[in-house]
């Protein structure tokens, strides 16, 4: 019988799938310091970020066979190393795509209409209503704004089919990716399916021309927007950071809301997290999660199905 250690947990969905094909999935959680004594009569590791999957572990357990994270990053795993000593490393890049690009919207409609500051002072006892109608009336519509997409992979394109359905002129920018077809698939039939061919542009246009710019890059080790780049966008124009902590220079992000050059700053990722700067946390003009972009029931279910399908597929009727 196969094992399978799922040590941050899994999804039940994934996990029935793989007590069904007869395999032991145990999900009770075994402290860092003892699995090395564990671990060894397992055959699978499934891990999310908290576990880690070290040169010393691997060398520990010679029965391990697979190595499957939920999730994207591999930071936590020594991938080439397990890879050398023929192990599988499976991650679930698609599975929270959508989870990720529903939220860049969230954020967008949030700034767009003052949400959370208008329910911020709605619920205060004594709320001056009329006042605040009022106060909140200057909102702006998505509809017909051009909304640039820095990083048009996974994410990127999903935030493209959802701008496409609202109305926006969608400006992506990517140097690996041309062109995508969008299918806009419509109340998921196959019988409604409309696809729009995009064509990427330059970084510089999508600065000049966007009233939305939302970042969809993976960790390149620098900020890509800065105090020259903000110069360069139009005037109260929003960005959206869904993708890494640092991807908008958080000083520069903050000093452009000060004076206005940004309208606003929707972001769900921090330089500093968990402690991220009180000074952006607490602007009037921020839409701020605690970094939940694939933390939907959804994208959790995914994730367990996708390394369920990627581990029974590995071990095949081997079992
Ligand atoms: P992806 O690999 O599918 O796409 C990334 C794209 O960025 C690629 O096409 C690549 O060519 C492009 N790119 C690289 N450098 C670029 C640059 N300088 N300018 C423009 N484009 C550039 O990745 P994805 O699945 O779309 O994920 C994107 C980001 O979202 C990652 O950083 C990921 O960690 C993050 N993410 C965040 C959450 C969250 O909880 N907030 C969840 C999932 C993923």
């Amino acid at each position: 019988m196969i094992k399978i250690l799922a040590n941050d947990g899994i999804h039940p969905d994934g996990k029935t799938l793989l007590e069904e094909a007869n395999y032991q999935v145990d999900i009770e959680k075994v402290p860092q310091e003892k699995l090395k004594e564990v671990l060894p009569e397992y055959d699978v590791i499934i891990v999310r970020s908290a576990t880690k999957v070290r040169k010393d572990l691997i060398d520990a357990c010679p029965n391990l066979k697979v190595i499957a994270r939920g999730g994207v990053g591999l930071d936590n795993i020594d991938v080439a190393y397990a890879k050398e000593k023929g192990i599988e490393v499976y991650n679930t890049p698609a599975a929270s795509s959508q989870a990720v690009a529903e939220l860049v919207f969230t954020h967008m409609l949030n700034m767009a209409r003052s949400v959370s500051k208008a329910n911020r002072e709605l619920v205060k006892d004594g709320a001056d209503f009329k006042g605040l109608k009022k106060a909140y009336a200057g909102g702006i519509q998505l509809s017909g704004k051009t909304l640039g997409i820095v990083g048009f992979g996974r994410i990127g394109q999903e935030v493209a089919r959802i701008g496409l359905g609202m109305g926006m002129n969608v400006l992506p920018t990517d140097p690996a990716v041309d062109e995508a077809d969008i299918a806009l698939n419509l109340y998921h039939s196959d019988e409604v399916n409309i696809s729009v061919k995009l064509v990427t542009t330059d970084f510089e246009t999508v600065l000049e021309k966007s009233d939305f710019i939302t970042f969809h890059v993976p960790n390149i080790g620098r900020s890509l927007i800065g105090a020259q780049e903000i110069q360069k966008m139009k005037d109260g124009a929003f960005i959206v950071n869904t993708a890494r902590g640092g991807m908008a220079d958080e000083k520069a992000v903050l000093d452009a809301l000060n004076s206005g050059k940004l309208g606003g700053a929707g972001l769900d990722v921090f330089e500093n997290e968990p402690t991220p700067m009180k000074a952006l946390l607490q602007h009037q003009n921020v839409s701020v999660t605690p970094h939940i972009g694939a933390a939907t029931h959804e994208a959790q279910a995914n994730i367990g199905l996708e390394l369920a399908d990627k581990i029974l597929a590995f071990f095949g009727d081997d079992k």
